[in-house]
């Protein structure tokens, strides 16, 4: 029988109907094979980007040259700029304001052919310490409430280069999804006086059919009411609003996690698509008692329509906890 379930945080509600699916390895990709082309991100390409505005290079090489590890541009069709203004319109009946805010690009590295299941973990490391300090530089300027960092990887997710990126969207207003889960997450503290990302993480080392996998320091797991078939969160053990705060130490042991998960993606189900998102503390939030920042990994296996589409609630065919058993022993 599919049944509800309710997202703890957000009180969204989620159709789990695991009957309608096939098993978790009829969801393995075939790949097609990607045509060559001239890549704005490979070394001696960087005049074919906007000019960076981060790079980890050696002292001895000029910005926008050969030689970085890690580089981060503006996005040359930027969904969001800094030059447009703040201030809210009115078009006769209509409500509108600019989008003031920013779009850049996180390259992840110059190999054309690898991305972050595949790259050491030192790596990853480099392109999370690109996110923290992009993070900080954003929360400084005039423009922006919210960052949103995120990974469209393969062409189905959206991404339009196949070279391993990220992309950082500052923006104006705090999205949706994120004030959803920072009302439910505040509403919650204040019935119960904790964090339910917290508890959350407390429910799945108990009951572990949705675990994926666990260390000292992080957890990762299906979630009870996963949207779509192997959501996958990472978060912290221990209480951390903003992502930003990460020790460097933390960031490696992230890093090496990080890409431990990808890879069960990458081998479990033949380097599939996914989107990528890291949820964060907006800045000058008051309540970080109550929100615990965290990374999810949603592949792009199927296709959102119209019940999707006209009532915001999600069917799920493939339960979470066959997901996480399916990515647990992925690498095994
Ligand atoms: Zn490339
Ligand atoms: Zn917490």
């Amino acid at each position: 029988m599919p049944e509800l379930r309710q997202d703890p945080v957000t009180k969204n509600w989620v159709v789990i109907a695991k009957e309608r699916a096939k098993r978790p390895d009829d969801f393995i990709r075939k790949r097609s094979v990607a045509e060559p082309h001239v890549c704005p991100f490979d070394y001696g390409n960087e005049s074919m980007t906007p000019p960076e505005v981060l790079a980890f290079r050696p002292e001895n090489t000029l910005p926008n040259s050969p030689g970085w590890s890690v580089r981060v541009v503006p996005n040359k069709f930027p969904a969001f700029t800094p030059e447009n203004g703040s201030e809210t319109t009115m078009n006769n009946f209509y409500r509108l304001r600019k989008a003031y805010g920013a779009h850049e690009v996180v390259i992840h590295g110059p190999e054309h052919n690898l991305s972050l299941a595949t790259y050491p973990n030192e790596q990853v490391a480099e392109v999370l310490r690109a996110y923290i300090l992009r993070l900080r530089h954003h929360e400084e300027q005039p423009y922006g409430n919210y960052v949103q960092i995120l990974i469209n990887h393969g062409k189905e997710a959206g991404a339009s280069l196949e070279h391993s990126h990220s992309q950082i969207f500052v923006t104006p207003i705090i999205p949706e999804v994120v004030r959803n889960e920072l009302v439910g997450s505040a509403s919650y503290y204040n019935e119960n006086r904790r964090c339910v990302f917290c508890d959350m993480i407390e429910q799945e080392r108990i009951i572990s059919e949705r675990l994926i996998d666990r260390t000292e320091n992080y957890i990762v797991f299906s979630p009870f009411a996963a949207k779509l078939p192997f959501e996958t969160w990472i978060l912290p053990m221990h209480h951390q609003a903003r992502f930003e705060l990460l020790t460097d130490d933390n960031r490696y042991k992230l890093a090496s996690i990080f890409k431990k998960t990808l890879q069960r993606f990458y081998i479990g189900l033949n380097d599939p698509p996914y989107n990528m998102y890291l949820h964060t503390s907006p800045r000058g939030y008051d309540k970080p008692e109550s929100y615990h920042w965290h990374i999810s990994i949603i592949p792009k296996l199927t296709i959102a329509a119209g019940f999707e589409l006209s009532t915001g609630m999600w069917i799920n065919i493939t339960s979470p906890e066959s997901s996480a058993a399916f990515l647990r022993n992925a690498l095994d």
